[in-house]
């Protein structure tokens, strides 16, 4: 059989080449393409926008393309409710047009992650999240889907209707059933005072839970092989007080030639001359700090990465935040390893999501990362060590090297979502090679 196009991952960690990939723009194509998926004895799954590092995503048998989706009497694509700031969009549009969309009509996502190029439903089915103590993850701002289950029925989940569902799809790894769409809730536009600083990583370590109470939306960056970390301090402001915004010229060159190109000047140099990473860490520490501007929420949170990495995050009990990153830094310097990227900490507030790194627990994460010239195993291998000790959970789209067995024992509902899985797809119509790994068969 003529099979499609070769599909690559973002951080080309994964690649397939599907039996067949369909478009669908309605979502009866969508019911029909299950169901024919189904006839043919085919796996089928919805692809976003690959930004995920793990196999999540790979579909070998019928590969979903829903970007060009639409929703009934929705040519846009999208239905705002304004007294209650909940909007309802197709499941494959990016979070950048949602964002875009949103702003003229005086809303916006409460929260994002560090880039906006995911759609929204791969953002929801991996736990995506940014930072913030009293914010939770994207998906816990899913007030209700629709998904066509395995059997190719539509399927409605929202408080008022198969509500005992809401924990387990909201947060579903694409194994529930492919969303056709999403309603958020939204909160009233908002500009974000950035601060951003480099300061002594030690001191920030011993100030992490206070400044995480204390900011609306705190993280830290830290350069391996330096004393330095690069902290960023987003406060929420009224749209009526637009202090300093950043000169676009200035912006560019902070955003893109500092950050983005210092960072591949530097991997490139250190995977050829691994002893220079040192020293262009401590570079790189100097040239990317203090910043301080007003923005349009939207595009302070996320920014562009250009530089191609490789990335695991572990969501840990907040309070064990210090002493976790202090056992990974401690291990970069016994192993004497060369790591060109930095370590990112970030938090989120606890959710009742039941797959969610952050269910039932105030949360804070430690993400490591390695370029993607270099070979993350023996680095990722060994910080998940670290993090296993302290009952730690895996980004489902983030490298990780656990099974279903271990991870049962550090997400207390994992069980109650085997149950939804067996329920909403008992055929194993959406599995995969990585989906087996972490659910079972
Ligand atoms: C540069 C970069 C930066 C990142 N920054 C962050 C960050 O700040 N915070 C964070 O938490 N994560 C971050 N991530 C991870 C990323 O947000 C997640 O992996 C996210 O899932 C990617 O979304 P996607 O649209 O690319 O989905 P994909 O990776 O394509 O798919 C993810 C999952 O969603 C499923 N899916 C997609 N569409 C549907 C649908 N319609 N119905 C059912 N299932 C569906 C897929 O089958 C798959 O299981 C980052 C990744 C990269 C590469």
């Amino acid at each position: 059989m003529l099979r499609a196009a070769p599909w690559r991952n973002w951080a080309r960690t994964e690649s397939v080449r599907p039996v067949r990939v369909e478009r669908p723009t309605t979502v009866a194509a969508v019911q029909r393409a299950v169901v024919a998926a189904g006839s043919a004895g085919l796996t089928i799954k919805a692809v976003g926008t690959g930004h995920s590092f793990t196999g999540i995503a790979v579909a070998p048998g019928v590969q979903l393309d829903l970007f060009d989706l639409r929703l009934p009497g929705l040519e846009s694509g999208f239905a705002v409710d304004l007294p209650t700031g909940q909007v309802t969009v197709a499941a494959g549009m990016p979070l950048y047009r949602l964002t875009r969309l949103l702003e003229p009509l005086g809303l916006a996502l409460p929260n994002l992650g560090d880039i906006d190029r995911q759609t929204i439903a791969g953002a929801v089915s991996t736990g995506t999240h940014g930072t913030g103590g009293g914010l939770v993850g994207l998906a816990g701002q899913v007030v209700a889907l629709t998904l066509v289950t395995g059997d190719g029925s539509l399927l409605r989940v929202s408080p008022g209707e198969n509500a005992e569902l809401l924990p387990a799809v909201r947060l579903g790894l694409g194994a529930l059933g492919i969303i056709v769409s999403v309603t958020v809730q939204c909160v009233p536009r908002f500009l974000l005072h950035a601060v951003e600083k480099t300061e002594p990583v030690d001191v920030v370590l011993d100030d992490y839970l206070e400044r995480t109470n204390r900011a609306d939306h705190f993280e830290f960056f830290w350069f391996p092989h330096t004393e330095t970390a690069l902290t960023k301090t987003n406060t929420r402001v009224s749209v009526a007080d637009p202090g300093s915004r950043p000169a676009r010229f200035s912006r560019w060159i902070d955003d893109e030639l500092l950050a983005n190109g210092v960072y591949r000047i530097s991997c490139d140099v250190g995977t050829v001359f691994p002893a220079m990473v040192p020293p262009l860490a401590r570079i790189a520490a100097r040239v990317t700090g203090d910043r301080d501007f007003t923005d349009e929420s939207r595009r302070v949170f996320s920014s562009s990465r250009t530089v191609r990495f490789r990335e695991m995050e572990y969501g840990l009990p907040r309070e064990q935040i210090a002493e976790a990153f202090r056992a990974v830094r401690a291990l970069i310097e016994r192993k004497r390893w060369r790591i060109s990227f930095p370590i990112e900490v970030r938090s989120a507030a606890a959710d009742d999501l039941w797959l969610s790194t952050a269910q039932g627990r105030d949360t804070g994460y430690i993400a490591v990362h390695r370029y993607v010239r270099e070979d993350p195993r023996e680095f990722f291998h060994a910080v998940e060590d670290i993090m296993r000790s302290y009952d730690a959970r895996p980004h489902w789209g983030k490298i990780h090297y656990q099974g279903a067995d271990s991870l049962r024992e550090v997400f207390a509902r994992f069980d109650d979502f085997l149950a939804v899985r067996d329920r909403l797809d008992p055929e194993r119509r959406f599995t995969n090679t990585y989906l087996e790994r972490v659910l079972g068969p």
